[in-house]
């Protein structure tokens, strides 16, 4: 099966959120405090973002909304995992070989510096890393 993934998300201010989903379509119920759209790597699930200091917040600026913190449906098949800043998705990257390299030459090269005492593993870096997606 071959997913599109969209690029952005157009906000619509509603009472209710409707049954059936638009895609590409961030519904928006103040009154309820909530919001729903449907995954946008487009596989049709439907994602529920409450809207409470403990889940979701929407930010609204120049008629274009961001939603904090990022969505991470880890519990949908697809595992995917965005931004929706300013109406656009910005994808988190999976940790490529490449990447995780990266972090550990970075590391070995702090060996002999300042860090040396108290560096960090490379775990313990990527599980910030990660845990600073979220
Ligand atoms: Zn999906």
């Amino acid at each position: 099966m071959i997913l599109s993934r969209m690029t952005n998300i157009k906000p619509e201010f509603v009472e209710f959120v409707p049954t059936a989903l638009e895609p590409g379509v961030l519904y928006i119920s103040r009154r309820y405090k909530t919001a729903s759209h449907l995954c946008v790597c487009g596989c049709g699930n439907r994602v529920v973002t409450p809207l409470n200091p403990s889940a979701w917040r929407i930010i609204e600026r120049n008629g274009t909304v961001s939603l904090f913190p990022s969505i991470g449906s880890f519990d949908l098949p697809c595992e995917s995992h965005y931004w929706i800043r300013d109406n656009k998705i910005a994808w988190a990257a999976k940790l490529s070989e490449r990447q995780i390299a990266e972090v550990r030459e970075r590391d070995s090269r702090d060996h002999d510096a300042l860090f040396s005492a108290t560096r960090l593993s490379i775990w313990q870096r990527l599980f910030r890393w990660i845990k600073g997606w979220f």
